[in-house]
């Protein structure tokens, strides 16, 4: 079995993001930008489900700018086999078209199954997931926390973290799966895979090679900062406190 992994090139997660002075969108000119965490979670299960034989190859899979070649050898410095790059150029891919994408390029390479992460933390969509496995009318276990698999049965267990416990899925394959900070802890990419993935090929392909038009769906209408938080104060009793509780803050 072949697993396609989505990988989003996003501005570090460690970045302090500032919005740009015209409300447009927030500022990527010289900010670090990594692999979307939850996309590193995706991989990670993607390694370890190769890794137990229960695959053969892993692909990753990152659109948008000639950037997200970088991205891609990080994952290919983590393990992955493959790597392919749809470029689009300087264009905003919005959820639905990198879905459209996703669709096309699975069914080019026939995984049993597509990972994405659950969310990516920089438009925190939540949305491409569900929406490709939408298009492909194939099952999807959203929010994983667990997955285990079942090569004879050709079916996927699937935990997800919901209100109030764990709920448990079993789905058919092939099978769209979407990951949860508590799936796994990836990997760090070792200096000598890192070398060696320097030198690794990616494959390019271009939107309208795979008959996709990249279609706002979506008009951004403005950008802005949440307000500025009020510095605390030190009170010196708790008799002050429930006073400013009950008379300030009137939650009391
Ligand atoms: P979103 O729906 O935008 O919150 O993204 C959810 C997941 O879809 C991400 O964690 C990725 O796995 C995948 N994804 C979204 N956009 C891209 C992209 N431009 N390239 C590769 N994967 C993507």
């Amino acid at each position: 079995m072949k697993i396609m992994v989505a990988v989003k090139r996003v501005v570090d997660y460690a970045v302090k993001i500032r919005v740009k002075p015209d409300k447009t969108g927030v500022e990527t000119t010289n900010v670090k930008m990594s692999m979307n965490p939850f996309c590193e979670i995706a991989l990670e299960e993607a390694l370890r489900i190769r890794e137990s034989g229960l695959a053969k190859e892993v692909v990753a899979v990152s659109v948008g700018p000639a950037q997200c070649t970088d991205t891609l050898r990080t994952a290919l410095a983590m393990g992955a086999d493959r790597a392919v790059h749809v470029d689009a150029g300087m264009a905003h891919v919005q959820p639905l078209s990198v879905a459209k994408i996703l669709r096309a390029l699975v069914q080019a390479e026939q995984p049993g199954l597509l990972i994405l992460g659950k969310q990516a933390i920089d438009d925190d969509c939540n949305q491409t997931g569900q929406m490709v496995a939408g298009l492909l009318q194939w099952p999807q276990g959203t929010f994983a926390s667990k997955v285990v698999l079942d090569k004879e049965k050709q079916k996927a267990t699937v935990e997800r973290e919901v209100d109030g416990g764990i709920e448990t899925i079993c789905l058919d394959l092939p099978a769209v799966i979407t990951t949860d900070l508590r799936l796994n802890q990836p990997r760090y990419a070792t200096l000598p895979n890192i070398m060696k993935a320097k030198s690794k090929v990616i494959k390019k392909v271009t939107p309208e090679e795979l008959n996709v038009e990249l279609r706002p769906e979506i008009e951004i209408i403005q950008v802005t900062e949440p307000p500025k938080r009020k510095a605390g104060v030190i009170l010196s009793s708790v008799d002050e406190l429930i006073d400013k509780l009950k008379n300030e803050a009137r939650v009391l």
